[in-house]
């Protein structure tokens, strides 16, 4: 059934456990994800992020269809998901095709901007029952922002989330969860991730709304048991199931036919999205 973030953060609260959002870019990705969530009875995030767009990888007019559909007909409650929206042209786009929930990244833009843009997609995306993720802090890693599509890999202590912004920005915004900078990093970790894991407890308390951890795939499932009892709520997770299922292509190379190379990916990445859910969900 179709959710909205609102609607299954409650029960993340009551099993202390993390819902994973993960991010979509093909038909595979999408059966992976559903039917595991399914296997295990948990609730789901499907997400699509307009940096996928932007670098050509998806087409959120052809994706984003699929997504409500397949969530709409499934057993266990899955919110369909914008992530990292940068427009609001392109959040309202995804909000009329169904989306009930979404992201609005203004974490490269000075507080106040931040505030106001991010305030004018609440008032936006609540008209539509919708909720929303706002970010403060700044991420390491492949990001696009207001700055186009960057690339950091240093993920530096200054740009970690300031517990008294956080609670500010949550009051003048009305966010319904919060994505913060503690240490994680979007897209492959060269090294591994240096979480601040007293900083999320704080910032969890300031907000006094679910968090989000981003540049969740890659993080040691010791790491996601601690961030989650600290109050993680959500988990950003998409670059290690990509690698796991270019892994599972590159495993049965050569091949003959097209659909051989989409079963294998999807196998492969199946078993990557269940490793993590049951994590998440502390069922492992
Ligand atoms: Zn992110």
């Amino acid at each position: 059934m179709l959710v909205t973030l609102k609607d299954i953060y409650p029960i993340a609260q009551e099993k202390q456990m993390a819902i994973g959002a993960f991010n979509v870019v093909a038909l595979e990705n999408i059966v992976a994800v559903i039917e595991t969530a399914e296997k295990l009875n948990v609730p789901v995030i499907l997400a699509f992020a307009q940096t996928h767009e932007e670098n050509q990888v998806a087409s959120l007019d052809i994706l984003g269809p699929i997504m409500v559909m397949a969530a709409k007909t499934s057993s266990v409650p899955v919110a369909v998901h914008l992530d990292h929206g940068i427009s609001e042209a392109y959040i309202e786009k995804a909000l009329k095709m169904g989306f009930r929930s979404v992201m609005f990244d203004g974490s490269s833009l000075p507080f106040d901007e931040n505030v106001e843009m991010t305030k004018r997609v609440v008032e936006m995306a609540h008209r539509y029952g919708a909720s929303v993720e706002g970010e403060i802090g700044k991420m390491a890693g492949v990001t696009l922002n207001h700055e186009g599509i960057t690339e950091n890999r240093k993920s530096k202590r200054s740009n970690y989330t300031d517990p008294d912004q956080a609670k500010r920005f949550v009051e003048l915004t009305g966010v319904d969860c919060l994505a913060c900078s503690f240490g994680t990093v979007h897209g492959e970790y060269f090294s591994k991730p240096d979480i601040d894991f007293e900083l999320v407890k704080v910032l969890s308390e300031a907000a006094q709304v679910p968090l989000v951890m981003h540049g969740g795939s890659g993080v040691s499932h010791e790491d996601y048991k601690r961030v989650i009892k600290n109050g993680v709520r959500k988990i950003n997770y998409f670059t290690y199931m990509d690698k796991a299922g270019g892994e599972g292509i590159n495993a049965i190379y050569p091949i003959q036919y097209y659909h051989e190379a989409l079963r294998a990916g999807q196998k492969a990445m199946q078993k990557d999205v269940e490793a993590a859910m049951r994590c998440f969900a502390n069922m492992d």
